[in-house]
């Protein structure tokens, strides 16, 4: 007789979620997120993708978490964002660098200049 139990040990176990629920999930990982019909983009697929298609799924050891809601990509609320900021030609992109000047020549600490 052959096992078949290994095979089980590399399957995602994905659930589905009632609406209300998977928006309080996406909330505790992700912040804000008004509406499941809202919508995000990933870094790791660099595509956009709503509340709805996003994924879930449990660990053995009951934790919840989140996937990109593109197919094939193993995306996780950290490489999300509310727009494509490593395109910076993109629409959405220019159009957030002019509403925050800002943000447009500086990533984040700006301590990276001159090191003594
Ligand atoms: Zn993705």
């Amino acid at each position: 007789m052959r096992s078949f139990l290994k095979l089980s040990l590399f399957m995602t176990d994905y659930i589905e979620l009632p609406h209300n629920k998977k928006l309080n999930l996406l909330r505790d990982h992700d912040g804000d997120w008004p509406n499941l019909d809202h919508e995000k983009w990933c870094l790791h697929c660099g595509k956009k993708f709503n509340g709805h298609s996003v994924r879930v799924w449990k660990d053995d050891q009951g934790s919840l978490w989140l996937e990109c809601g593109t197919p094939e990509c193993d995306g996780s609320p950290i490489d999300w964002a509310d727009y494509p900021w490593w395109d910076e030609s993109h629409p959405l992109t220019k159009k957030h660098l002019k509403e925050n000047p800002n943000l447009a020549d500086d990533d984040g600490e700006g301590d990276n200049e001159k090191l003594l």
